[in-house]
């Protein structure tokens, strides 16, 4: 068990106690609950694979249409990561107030199915997910683990077993729009919400960063834990700046044991 100080020991007891009386929680989650289970995040410096900058160019629709093969070796590494990654403790502490029914909904900007694997089941996935593949040509949807080992170990692209026309993962590319129904469905449990638990996102990347705004302003309360600072901090109930992986299990613990 990690030790807090008691500063933090306070905030985590406020924030399960948010957590007890709330009757519609939703929490939205971005790369730092996965950063954890050894995703980097492509957004922040120095994560050692790539800078953002060419994070931006590659990983878009743009190169991807034009230039596939660059895309798939480029993503390479991130997929064999990704695939391979278990949850964490972050994770598995929103798994389990989800199945005690103190959280309603997870609104993730992660495609790592992590809060799936943690247990998790009502999963907004706001950009999309590195699970299926979709037929460029024909739309046929696919298992991407059936084309993982030959992509990772031999770079071979995937090609449909339909028409073989090109697949891409269903993950939300740059410059590609977000998923209407995902956007439909994240912005109405953020307005039905009373409380808001902001994990593990900077909330740099609109327009999810704007769902918090839309939940205070109906009346919900607003908690941010993340281990840096965020533009809607000065907003928030309360806010905890440390490693998701250690805040989240403890709330869990307080909400779900007393
Ligand atoms: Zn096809």
């Amino acid at each position: 068990m990690t030790s807090f100080s008691s500063q933090t020991r306070a905030n985590i007891e406020y924030a399960a106690n948010l957590l007890r009386k709330s009757e519609r929680a939703v929490v939205l989650t971005g790369a730092g609950i996965s950063t954890p289970s050894g995703i980097p995040d492509f957004r922040s410096e120095g994560s050692g694979l790539w800078s953002e900058v060419e994070a931006m160019e590659v990983a878009s629709l743009g190169t991807f249409r034009t230039n596939p093969e660059r895309f798939f070796e480029w993503f390479r590494p991130l997929a064999g990561l990704i695939f391979n990654a278990d949850p964490n403790p972050a994770h598995v502490g929103l798994a389990e107030l989800e199945q005690a029914g103190r959280i309603y909904s997870i609104i993730t900007q992660n495609i790592d199915a992590l809060h799936q694997k943690a247990g998790s089941k009502n999963v907004i996935e706001m950009h999309g997910t590195l699970q299926t593949l979709s037929c460029t040509q024909c739309f046929h949807q696919a298992q991407a683990k059936n084309y993982l080992k030959a992509y990772i170990e031999q770079g071979e692209l995937p090609y449909c077993q339909q028409c073989g026309g090109l697949m891409k993962p269903d993950a939300i590319l740059f410059g590609e729009q977000l998923p209407q129904k995902a956007w439909y469905n994240a912005q109405r449990d953020s307005r039905q919400c009373d409380l808001m638990l902001v994990a593990g996102t900077s909330l740099e990347v609109l327009p999810v960063a704007g769902l918090p705004m839309q939940a205070i302003d109906r009346g919900a309360h607003l908690v941010v834990l993340n281990d840096a600072t965020t533009y809607i901090d000065v907003r928030a109930d309360v806010v905890i700046q440390e490693d998701v992986a250690d805040i989240i299990p403890a709330i869990a613990e307080k909400v779900l044991n007393g």
